[in-house]
């Protein structure tokens, strides 16, 4: 595996391999890699020519100063990991490598209500950290194919307008939320939680599996009724105390926009938490429909 930590190598090495006319597959991470990570890595080798993974901890994207501090970083550990997986190029630039004092700014992209609205709201100026790191990254990388994950579900469908808007020719894959055997998604700050903290963290995809059966059953859904499935559930968090939750909401699928009194089909819809557990904030979500 080659690491790359200037845009020039970086560059030097993508002009070679265009030229032998190779796809290549992007996947962006902020490090502390597990399998979550690894999948997307793994679905871009078996899609692409060459895989690069860039790992860049992004103190544009951490509203809480705190949280960027207590951000694991074993960038041993993850270089041992991309070792082991099928990725050519570990890209690993410096804050100063990404945005250079004369970079310019990029035009000002409108994202409307999509990034406002949950983690918008309660991570303020969180997306617009997100969307200038990926921005800058798919300027320098100028992948063909780009690997998000569903875990990051509203940052996924945000990142889906950015290539459209810019008009990238990038195409974008989300692919499934791997999860522990208790059903957990795998996140860079779970392993932060106490063994008791893991164990009680299962409420989170219980929650969201218990709710999605109901919709299911539903078949269709209003706010009225999504709000009456939802209660007894933000009852139960709001019961015990060493969760606090931020959000539990359905909503479409397509661009997180609220419900109505119109009915939506179940399959068009998601459902979406964010809950804090010993100090650390968890997101997790899941779609209705079962193929998604
Ligand atoms: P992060 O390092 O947390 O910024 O995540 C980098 C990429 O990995 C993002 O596209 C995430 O959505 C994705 N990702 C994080 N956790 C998981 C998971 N459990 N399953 C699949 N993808 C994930």
């Amino acid at each position: 595996m080659l690491i790359f930590k200037k845009v020039d190598d970086l560059t030097d090495w993508w002009d070679v391999q265009i030229r032998a006319g190779r796809t290549i597959g992007f996947v962006p991470t902020m490090g502390a890699l597990h399998q979550g990570h690894l999948s997307l890595v793994k679905r871009a080798s078996k899609v692409c020519d060459l895989v690069v993974c860039s790992i860049f901890v992004n103190p544009a994207q951490f509203n809480d100063p705190k949280d960027f501090e207590a951000y694991p970083q074993p960038i041993e550990r993850d270089i041992q990991q991309l070792l082991d997986s099928k990725c050519e190029v570990l890209f690993l630039p410096s804050v100063n490598e990404m945005y250079p004092s004369d970079l310019p700014d990029y035009p000002k992209m409108r994202l409307g209500n999509l990034a406002l609205t949950l983690e918008g709201k309660f991570r303020p100026g969180h997306f617009d950290g997100m969307v200038k790191a990926v921005e800058r990254l798919l300027r320098i990388v100028r992948p063909h194919h780009l690997f998000m994950g569903r875990k990051d579900y509203q940052q996924a469908l945000i990142v889906g307008k950015l290539i459209e808007k810019r008009k990238f020719n990038i195409q974008l894959h989300t692919c499934p939320t791997e999860r522990n055997a208790g059903g957990l998604a795998l996140s860079s700050r779970n392993v932060r939680l106490s063994l008791n903290g893991q164990i009680k963290a299962l409420k989170i995809p219980q929650t969201l599996a218990g709710l999605r059966k109901k919709i299911s059953a539903e078949g269709k859904l209003n706010a009225a009724r999504a709000a009456v499935l939802l209660d007894p559930y933000v009852q139960q968090f709001a019961y015990e105390k060493d969760f606090k939750l931020e959000y539990l909401e359905i909503r479409r699928a397509d661009d997180l926009e609220e419900l109505d009194n119109h009915s939506v089909p179940a399959a068009k819809l998601v459902i979406l938490i964010a809950v804090w557990l010993e100090g650390i904030r968890l997101i997790d979500n899941m779609p209705v429909d079962p193929k998604a």
